[in-house]
Order: C-alpha cells, then structure tokens, then sequence
C-alpha cells in the first residue's frame, strides 16, 4: 500500500494493491485510485512499450522477471550471484538461491500485537516430491492445501512419464509458476493465467499463476478426479506457456488449440484416475481426430 504526503499534513491514499514476492502486481486485485504509477517499493512503473518495467534510478527492474534489465554497477562484488539478479533472489527472505520454480500459495491466520488476527499469504516450493519454505529449509507445516497439491503433484509424477518430465521442466524453469486456492470472487474456476501476458500473446516463456481447487469433484464431463484439472492446468497450459508452445490457433467449431492440448493432458491423468475421457471443450466437441488414444477399452 502506498501513501503520499498530501498538502499541509493530509496524506493521500494513492493505491492498495497486492504485489507477488518479485513485485509483479497481482491482478483483479486492490485499487489504484486516483492513477499513480509509483507502485511496487513506491518505485515508478514505466508502461512505455507495453515493457512494465520499474525506474529504480540506476538501472530499470522488470517484476514480471524479478530482474534487472542491466547488468549492476557492482555485480564484481557478488560475482558468485547472476548480474541480473534482483535483491539476491532474496525479496522476503533467503528464498532457494537457485529460484526455480513451483510455488504453492496458502493463507494463515496471524495475530497481531493488538490482538486481533488477520490472513496472510504464504508459500512453498514443491521440488523432487519434497517442500521447502520461503528461508530454504524442508517444510514442516501442515497445512491441509499445501498437503493436498503436493500429493496430486506426487501422484500425477507418478501416474505417467510425460507428467514427470514436465514437473521436471517447470521444477527447473527460470519462469515462476505458483499454484493457489479459487477463491470466490476473482477467480472461482480452475483456471491458469500467464503473468506476462505479452510473452504468453508472442509466445515467448512465462510463468504462471493457477488457481486449483484440490476438493472440485466436477468438471466438464462431470464427474473426476480433482488431481485430473491440475493435469490440465500445470502440465498443460503452465507447461505450454513456460516452453512458449501455446497454440492460439482454433479448430473448426472455435476451439482454442492450446485447450485440445490440456484437455489431452488431463485425459492422460482421467485414464490414470480411471474416470472416463473428456471429449468436450466448453460445451462443443473436441473433432475425434485430435484426441489422443489415452483410454483403452
Ligand atoms: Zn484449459
């Protein structure tokens, strides 16, 4: 949240809005009123050539990257580190030093000195079937929907070999893909939106954000296995997007490519879940001949 000193001693409320770690502003979220564009570390966002990018003076800082676009005046003294890194990779904590990158995001209820609680964001990292917090050490919490997207990763690495070698890729992406609960008013469906929309429209890599609901019993088709729509979220659209392969293209009755491609991947983890093959994409069907053989029977 930013403040700016108003006239006399008023102060203006300039904007309230919510910033991932790296500072890449999350979206459908806050308000930025009246228009201001010194946002994220009250740094000023310069939108020129659609590039998002943060004037911190001497060097320019993309937040959708969590990256310098410069190399820093003195990247000598930390030759051990990249020279576009922002902060050490290190913007709350000692985040994994080597950054790559499956977040799963959840809330806690915090106590504040005056007694009263509020929620705050957390995450971890899934890598290798392991947990880590954001200081870098295993993770020993429980919390329920962190335990419950680890175990569908677990599972879906387990169920077929594609699945574990894209885990594998995203695990070591330079891209950010971070995984949080729907949540009522933003984004109430599974869903997997690119955080750099430009790159994901030129198809250049990006990270993601999904948003899965490990409990969501129902999909199109009706009923499977919740594990079967984070198949299609992660290993399909956050895989395309990170490798830059999604296809934007349409079949003949409207359907976006890129989806017969998820829809694909999660017809992999159905089969695996032995819940039955989906044909259908947003109520029109998928043409029989660009549906994979995942189903034997
Ligand atoms: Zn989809």
């Amino acid at each position: 949240m930013n403040f700016r000193a108003g006239a006399g001693a008023t102060l203006t409320h300039l904007e309230n809005m919510h910033y991932y770690p790296f500072g890449m502003l999350m979206e459908g979220m806050g308000t930025n009123s009246p228009a201001n564009d010194y946002t994220y570390n009250g740094k000023e966002l310069n939108e020129d050539f659609g590039l998002n990018l943060s004037d911190y003076g001497a060097r320019w800082y993309d937040a959708a990257l969590g990256r310098w676009w410069s190399v820093d005046p003195l990247a000598e003294k930390y030759a051990g580190q990249g020279i576009y890194n922002f902060v050490a990779n290190n913007p709350l904590y000692y985040i994994d030093p080597n950054g790559k990158e499956i977040w799963i995001w959840y809330q806690v209820s915090v106590t504040k000195e005056d007694g009263s609680t509020e929620m705050q964001d957390r995450k971890v990292q899934y890598k290798n079937g392991k947990l880590y917090s954001e200081d870098g050490g295993e993770y020993s919490g429980e919390n329920e929907y962190v335990t419950q997207v680890a175990s569908q990763i677990n599972q879906l690495a387990q169920d077929d070999e594609e699945f574990a070698c894209r885990i594998s890729v995203l695990e070591k992406s330079e891209n950010i893909h971070s995984i949080a609960m729907t949540d009522q008013w933003e984004n109430p469906e599974n869903i997997t939106k690119p955080t750099n929309k430009e790159n994901a429209a030129q198809n250049k890599p990006t990270g993601t954000n999904i948003f899965f609901n490990p409990t969501d019993e129902y999909g199109e088709g009706g009923k499977r296995h919740p594990r079967a729509a984070l198949a299609h979220e992660l290993l399909g659209h956050g895989y395309d997007y990170d490798q830059a392969e999604t296809d934007w293209s349409k079949t003949k009755n409207g359907i976006r490519r890129a989806e017969v491609d998820a829809v694909n991947i999660e017809n992999k983890a159905r089969a695996a879940a032995k819940n039955p093959k989906r044909t259908d994409y947003s109520g029109k069907p998928i043409p029989k001949h660009m549906l994979h053989d995942t189903h034997k029977n």
